[in-house]
């Protein structure tokens, strides 16, 4: 019954879920004196905070995001290794998010919780993979959490994107993603499937990735689009006629992505699987692949863990919820604030 014990040391506040023995919160939505981070995207990393605590390369994605002045001092603490705060054990976990994600391990009164932040099961070939942790009280996402959401293999869906270059050799392919792991995954993964030409980027996403090519992560050739580039008098440039063209979603359909010849649209994410959100998009070529887990990913995951709790924060907490008590586990939502419809 260790689990029981957990909510008087790890509850929720207003700011975040906070651990009372450490005097820290994980991923807050607000400025506070001690933040532990599990990753570097927005809902979870907010600037403003005294002290951060996170693995390097999350560090180092929060300065590239919002400059060295995120907070006032960061701490990396590698994967891996432990720490003691206040009377709390504390380690953080791969993830197999994006770059640098962690899970955040608490162990205190003989108690052990799981923080997941964000996380997949699917293998990814920029980020250390899942790791397993079995726990008394596992702290879940729930972006996915419907039974109609099931990811392909991401390499099939690569593979369908490369068939359309070949297919269509004069037009433009132009595919949305997100700028923090979904660009630098769908790069790799075109990469693993045989695919060595120049992927060039919107200028969104250029940071970030430099960022991981600086973290080790091997992407190719990486061309930049001109933004002088003009569409040709026709209206068309054939400058980019063939080429792989990344670039944040709302870019796809903007006056930006006027100069491709005859693009073929695309989208890379979960939310592909919907068709409203297919249609929603805009986009020719919807490719569904997550950085999130789906849903038999979630209940395998939680099942796996052994966890005799489990708590839901962001995503269809209800619905996840529900599934786990015709499961027979206790289950409950956080209702933490400001964790919006992830971005992925
Ligand atoms: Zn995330
Ligand atoms: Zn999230």
């Amino acid at each position: 019954m260790a689990a029981a014990g957990v909510e008087r040391w790890l509850y929720p506040t207003e700011k975040g879920l906070y651990c009372e023995p450490g005097d820290f919160y994980i991923d807050p939505s607000r400025a506070v004196s001690r933040a532990i981070i599990t990753h570097g995207h927005g809902d979870h990393a907010r600037p403003g905070h005294q002290a951060v605590l996170a693995t390097p390369e999350t560090i180092e994605v929060m300065k590239v995001r919002m400059g060295p002045e995120g907070a006032r001092s960061f701490e990396a603490f590698d994967a891996g290794t432990t720490k003691r705060i206040g009377g709390v054990d504390i380690r953080l976990a791969p993830a197999g998010h994006i770059l640098g994600s962690a899970q955040v391990v608490l162990e205190h009164n003989g108690a052990r919780a799981v923080v997941s932040g964000d996380y997949k099961r699917q293998p990814d070939p920029t980020c250390a993979p899942f790791e397993l942790v079995p726990c008394d009280v596992f702290v879940t996402e729930a972006t996915f959490a419907l039974p109609v959401f099931r990811h392909e293999p991401a390499d099939g869906e690569v593979r369908r994107l490369l068939n359309s270059m070949a297919a269509n050799p004069e037009r433009t392919h132009l595919v949305g993603v997100y700028g923090l792991g979904k660009c630098q995954r769908l790069i790799k993964l075109c990469r693993q499937a045989g695919y060595d030409g120049p992927v060039y980027l919107h200028g969104a996403l250029v940071e970030l990735t430099k960022l991981y090519q600086r973290l080790g992560v091997d992407l190719g050739e990486i061309g930049h689009i001109d933004p002088a580039a003009r569409s040709t008098k026709s209206g068309r440039s054939k400058d980019y006629a063939g080429a792989l063209v990344l670039c944040p979603p709302s870019a796809v359909d903007d006056r930006w992505s006027r100069r491709f010849s005859d693009p073929v649209t695309s989208f890379a994410s979960g939310w592909m699987r919907i068709r409203g959100r297919i249609r929603q998009a805009g986009v020719e070529l919807p490719l569904v692949i997550s950085d999130h887990a789906d849903w038999p990913e979630l209940l395998d995951t939680i099942v796996a863990t052994g966890a005799e709790e489990v708590w839901v924060t962001h995503g269809r907490e209800d619905v996840l919820v529900y599934q786990l008590g015709l499961m027979g586990r206790k289950a409950r939502a956080l209702a933490l604030v400001g964790f919006e419809d992830e971005a992925e």
